[in-house]
């Protein structure tokens, strides 16, 4: 059985695939923090900006491989082929080839926004990696590497060297985040292999 936090259907809103219609996936649980504030500052992630603790969002539960994609099906609600992002928390740490090739099977183009932190081993049809300074990264390839910026101790000329088709600084959301934008457009015009990911939703007001 997976552990979900919630599944809805909504734009994503941040990176390469911004502004396009997807269900997500918010697998509950993630390795670098408990999600519980009493442990954040000594977490190795200390700036998470989600809820995955539990199975009470919309949709949340416990549900088998078939009961999941049923679910999807339903929210997706389109004749169009489906896009899923896994997400969460952090989702491999309970996703699978056989969720991966169930949702195939079903017409849904997958993907996942992961911390890189375990290894992928499946064929994912959009890998977006968010590494997370003071964690071993694993995933060093796939479509997009998305680094909330900044995170001090990251060298960027040695990550935009990983294996990436699109690398993108997304200011850190905090009591910062203007300056962290002001630094984030600086540094993409400086070193123009980095792109600006704002997290359009939160401007839009979409979840
Ligand atoms: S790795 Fe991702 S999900 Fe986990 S605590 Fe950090 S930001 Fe949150």
């Amino acid at each position: 059985m997976y552990s979900i936090k919630e599944i809805y259907k909504t734009i994503q809103g941040e990176g390469a695939q911004s502004g396009r219609t997807a269900v997500f996936v918010r697998f509950t649980g993630c390795n670098l923090w408990s999600g519980k504030e009493k442990h954040r500052e000594s977490s190795i992630c200390n700036f998470c900006d989600t809820d995955f603790v539990g199975t009470d969002g919309i949709n949340g539960g416990k549900y088998s491989c078939k009961s999941l994609v049923s679910k999807i099906k339903d929210i997706w609600q389109s004749k169009e082929r489906g896009y899923i992002v896994f997400t969460g928390g952090e989702p491999m740490l309970q996703l699978d080839e056989e969720l991966i090739l169930l949702c195939k099977e079903n017409n849904f183009e997958t993907a996942i926004e992961t911390n890189g932190t375990i290894k992928i081993d499946f064929d994912i049809d959009w890998i977006c990696v968010s590494p997370k300074a003071g964690s071993d990264l694993v995933v060093k390839n796939g479509n997009e590497l998305k680094v909330v910026f900044p995170q001090s101790e990251f060298n960027l000329d040695m990550m935009k060297k990983l294996s990436f088709e699109h690398y993108f600084l997304q200011p850190m959301d905090s009591k910062e985040i203007d300056q962290n934008t002001k630094n984030a457009i600086s540094y993409c015009l400086k070193d123009p292999v980095w792109k600006l990911s704002i997290q359009q939703h939160k401007l839009l007001g979409i979840d």
